[in-house]
């Protein structure tokens, strides 16, 4: 029969990489908790009009890159391609608005998105993302910002670059997209197919095209700062100040502007350029329209999303992963069916006290089991044969060149010395 193999772009993630993840995921909650950061989880398909009216259907996300599908009711639904509209939608829905405020909120979840799978791109991929509602202080966007910086620092991850930006906010982006529009269309012959198409509809998104051509042209462009009102522009001095004062470095780079249409104000990425084209690990910023985009109350909002996989790509390239700790702390080995049903029972007393305990469902030879224990990283062994069940004693088997010990056949007793 013909293998069926797992469809273009998506990733495996197995028993040797899992207690990575675990890991990760770990210490990235931890750090949310630090600051005050709750778990919310929200479907994974959504209506698709959420993903149109809330990031914005001039963006390539929504534009090329969602899997949308008719559902059997007629109604358009489509996979999250990003956790931001979802979650703002969930906080509308449940009114969670009407709570204490600031409102923090964190997702670790599975993201779709129709790319060209590459390096550090493919179509489900994972996000770490942070969410505050209900502040528009720079305080808030420093906030976000630290919790992204102290999450790369909880790792020593070192080659990490931030970069933050202001576009500005309804006030003074009309003129600065005007006066972008303005530049671009002068030289409109030598922008890219995608750009030359966003001239009029998104201007911005062609500050940050990857051609070459485009690049060239951008970086003679106007730049947002020089066109912030006043109230933006000492917002933005006042995030960096708190981002000063808490010991975090950063580069302020006209050129992020970000992909989505919400944002406006602070936006910023986090880049680690040892992983290659596809560098950004982190990207966020703030979006205070969203919510009275899709129907809800205005309140001012803050953010980000991380890419988990390039994460791990980051910090394996700078070697800071822990090796995974996966083996059982005792392998229970047995010879002969007495001795096998022995090693069974015992095995689930050892468990029920907390130990993590493994042993033969087989029906195999000593030496088979001896091999299996060695091959999953079994701390110690312990066999019990006829002679075991009739002394009611046995040998503690250190696997890694310890001492051995000669315990009683007790749950209790082997617990004890494995302590
Ligand atoms: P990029 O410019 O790399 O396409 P983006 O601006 O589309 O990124 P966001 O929507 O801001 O990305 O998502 C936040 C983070 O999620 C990115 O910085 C990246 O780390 C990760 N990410 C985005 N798309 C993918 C993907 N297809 N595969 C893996 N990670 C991704
Ligand atoms: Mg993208």
């Amino acid at each position: 029969m013909e293998q069926i193999r797992k469809p273009k772009g998506t990733l495996d993630i197995l028993p040797e990489e899992s207690g990575i993840w675990q890991y990760i995921e770990g210490k990235i909650k931890a750090e949310a908790a630090k600051f005050g950061f709750s778990e919310i989880r929200v479907p994974t398909f959504e209506y698709t009009d959420l993903f149109c009216r809330g990031v914005g259907d001039t963006t390539d996300v929504v534009n090329k890159e969602m899997y949308s599908f008719i559902d059997k009711d007629g109604s358009n639904l489509s996979l999250r391609p990003e956790g931001t509209a979802g979650v703002a939608r969930a906080v509308i829905e449940n009114g969670l608005y009407a709570g204490a405020l600031p409102l923090k909120l964190f997702y670790l979840a599975n993201f779709f998105r129709r790319e060209k799978p590459q390096a550090g791109r493919t179509r489900e991929f994972w996000q770490f993302g942070a969410e505050l509602y209900g502040s528009d202080s720079p305080m808030a966007d420093a906030e976000v910002i630290i919790l992204a910086d102290r999450i790369f620092k909880s790792f020593g991850l070192k080659n990490v670059v931030l970069r933050v930006n202001s576009i500005g906010d309804k006030n003074c982006r009309p003129a600065f997209r005007e006066a972008l529009t303005a530049y671009f269309e002068k030289q409109k012959d030598k922008l890219c197919p995608t750009c030359a198409e966003r001239l009029y509809k998104n201007p911005l998104r062609i500050l940050d095209c990857k051609n070459p051509e485009c690049k060239e042209l951008a970086a003679g462009a106007p730049r947002t700062l020089d066109h912030l009102c006043g109230s933006c522009r000492d917002g933005f001095s006042a995030v960096c100040a708190r981002l000063d004062a808490c010991g975090v470095k950063y580069e302020i780079d006209p050129m992020i502007v970000r992909g989505l249409d919400y944002y406006n104000g602070t936006v910023f990425e986090f880049t680690v350029d040892s992983i290659g084209a596809q560098s950004t690990v982190c990207g966020g910023g703030r979006y205070d329209t969203l919510l009275g985009s899709i129907g809800g109350p205005e309140l001012p909002a803050v953010g980000f999303g991380m890419g988990v996989t390039r994460l791990i790509q980051a910090l394996k390239d700078e070697d800071l992963l822990p090796k995974p700790d996966t083996g059982a702390r005792i392998y229970v080995a047995s010879m002969g069916d007495p001795a096998r049903e022995c090693a069974f029972t015992l095995a689930q007393e050892l468990r029920d006290r907390g130990v993590s305990a493994d042993c033969d469902v087989c029906g195999r030879s000593l030496k088979a089991q001896m091999k299996y224990a060695d091959k999953t990283g079994a701390k110690t062994v312990l066999v019990i044969g006829d002679n075991e069940l009739a002394s009611g004693e046995a040998e503690l088997k250190d696997m890694r060149g310890g001492e051995n010990k000669r315990v009683s056949i007790s749950a209790e007793e082997i617990a004890k010395a494995l302590k």
